[in-house]
């Protein structure tokens, strides 16, 4: 029978990130079991033109840069820290396994195989199950059951003769089309409608369904690095003060809006939706350009004359290119305890930061014994959905950082970790800028009030 201290079910990006927390801190032992062929989860499924939307800086495992910190010079990014593409991170993970978890001698990885339950998994290919005692926890790394196109059927119904892809057969399929139908609102059609864009569609040949306008973050207020520090405490310092300042849940994106916290592509339309999604100003313009959207609700069923959404249709032509960009990336589910006994399961702890998350989760696992000091450091973030959970979200996150903020060693260890941006940050404190010093004067005024006024707006939500 197999033995080891942990097992990870799941090497995606969380997986992977705890496991390299563990191996750091700890000298227990870890056996992984994944489904796909290769570690790094859902992006062996990614379409090739996907790339991360906040900085690499963030992304990964704390032992090992991913990408070189560069500022991009050209493209849509420019001016901002590099975002890493699919194939970046596929590789990235695939050697650190390679390179870092399998000659620890403390790695046992077994891909192909699915895990059932009670401790045992089963090859995709031979069949066979094989049993594992685990000695200390069963990590549970599947739990946001990331979903991309390629990997799932639309829920809408797709007559004979209907050319419909995932993005991923995109630069293939392309060529032979002239008109454009994206079908989703979320970050992927956007990524598709970009790569259209850029390769040289005419917006006039782009059809966009978008059911839900969405609330998108700045990427201008997510940089790390000194060079971006007033501008990303600026940042904090005026979302707590919009929070602090807002008369209604309405007034309040207004003010997150004017001061360049939150864009939306179409500043007629009143979004409904937020998933955390970031992007910069310069995708925003592109995106603009693309004026026949159809907002009539989901669409039900694409037939060749005609496509039928919730709230009415729309004609469709003989040469149509239908690009599905439907599917939820990551579940949006309830939340549950972290630490269960001998079971872990990894969440979200600090909002869209999945793989540092992974990294505080594996950190008090190794330096804590007690679940309910660890479960109280780790209440997991519900993942947003509605334009509202942007409030939810603030105070979720303002409620952690407090209760990180009275833990000194605990704050020592975050501020030198990769994930939270150290390598980044050439100095600790800042208490020598006259800017920095006013920014955080600001935070401090506005810090009660917004506390106060987000309760307040919460208890609007649905009114
Ligand atoms: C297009 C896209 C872009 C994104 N960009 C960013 C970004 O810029 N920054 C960011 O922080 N996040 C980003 N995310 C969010 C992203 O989902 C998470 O960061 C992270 O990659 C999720 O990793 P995961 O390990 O939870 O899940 P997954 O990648 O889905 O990994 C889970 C693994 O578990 C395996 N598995 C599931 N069930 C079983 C079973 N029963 N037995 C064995 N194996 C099983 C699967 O095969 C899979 O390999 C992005 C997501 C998408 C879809």
């Amino acid at each position: 029978m197999l033995k080891t201290d942990y097992l990870i079910v799941g090497a995606g990006a969380l997986g992977m990130s705890f496991a390299d927390q563990l191996l750091t801190e700890t000298d227990s032992k870890i056996l992984f079991v994944d489904k796909h062929h290769l570690p790094g989860g859902h992006w062996n499924d990614a379409y090739s033109f996907v790339r991360l939307h906040q900085p690499s800086a963030f992304y990964g495992v704390g032992s090992r840069d991913l990408g070189s910190n560069r500022i991009d010079e050209t493209g849509v990014n420019r001016g901002y820290y590099e975002l890493a593409s699919g194939a970046e991170i596929q590789t990235y993970f695939e050697r650190l396994m390679r390179e870092r978890f399998l000659p620890s001698g403390r790695v046992e990885y077994f891909p192909m195989c699915e895990y059932t339950d009670n401790g045992s998994f089963t090859s995709l290919l031979s069949g066979e199950t094989q049993s594992v005692e685990v000695r200390r926890k069963v990590v549970d790394a599947t739990f946001f059951n990331t979903s991309v196109p390629s990997t799932r059927t639309p829920k809408y119904e797709i007559a004979d003769g209907v050319k419909l892809i995932a993005p991923n057969s995109l630069p293939t399929e392309v060529a032979t089309h002239s008109r454009y139908t994206i079908i989703g609102g979320g970050k992927t059609a956007m990524d598709v409608a970009m790569w259209l864009l850029q390769n040289g569609a005419k917006p006039g040949s782009i059809r966009w369904v978008v059911p839900r306008d969405s609330w998108l973050i700045n990427r201008e207020t997510t940089q790390p690095g000194d060079a971006f520090h007033n501008r990303f405490i600026g940042a904090k310092a005026a979302q707590l003060e919009s929070c602090a300042n807002a008369t209604s849940i309405a007034d309040l994106f207004d003010l997150l809006e004017q001061s360049g916290q939150l864009l939306r592509i179409d500043k007629s339309i009143t979004p409904t939706m937020y998933h955390g999604a970031t992007i910069a100003q310069a995708e925003i313009d592109a995106l603009g350009t693309i004026r026949n959207v159809i907002r009539k609700g989901h669409v039900q069923q694409i037939g060749l004359e005609k496509m039928i959404l919730d709230d009415g249709e729309v004609i469709s032509e003989a040469n149509d290119l239908y690009i599905d960009c439907t599917a939820s990336a990551i579940a949006r589910r309830p939340t549950r305890p972290i630490f269960a006994g001998n079971s872990i399961t990894l969440q979200m702890i600090r909002a869209g930061l999945f793989c540092f998350s992974a990294a505080v989760i594996a950190h008090l696992e190794s330096t804590t014994d007690d679940d309910a000091q660890k479960n109280h450091l780790c209440p997991p973030l519900q993942a947003p959905d509605a334009d509202t959970d942007w409030l939810l979200l603030m105070k979720a996150e303002t409620s952690i950082l407090k209760r990180w903020s009275t833990d000194a060693s605990l704050r020592q260890w975050i501020s030198q970790h990769r994930l939270g941006g150290a390598n980044l940050r050439s100095k600790l404190s800042d208490s020598s800028d006259p800017q920095s010093q006013a920014i955080r004067a600001r935070i401090k005024a506005a810090s009660s009030q917004a506390s106060e006024n987000l309760d307040r707006l919460i208890s609007q939500i649905g009114n």
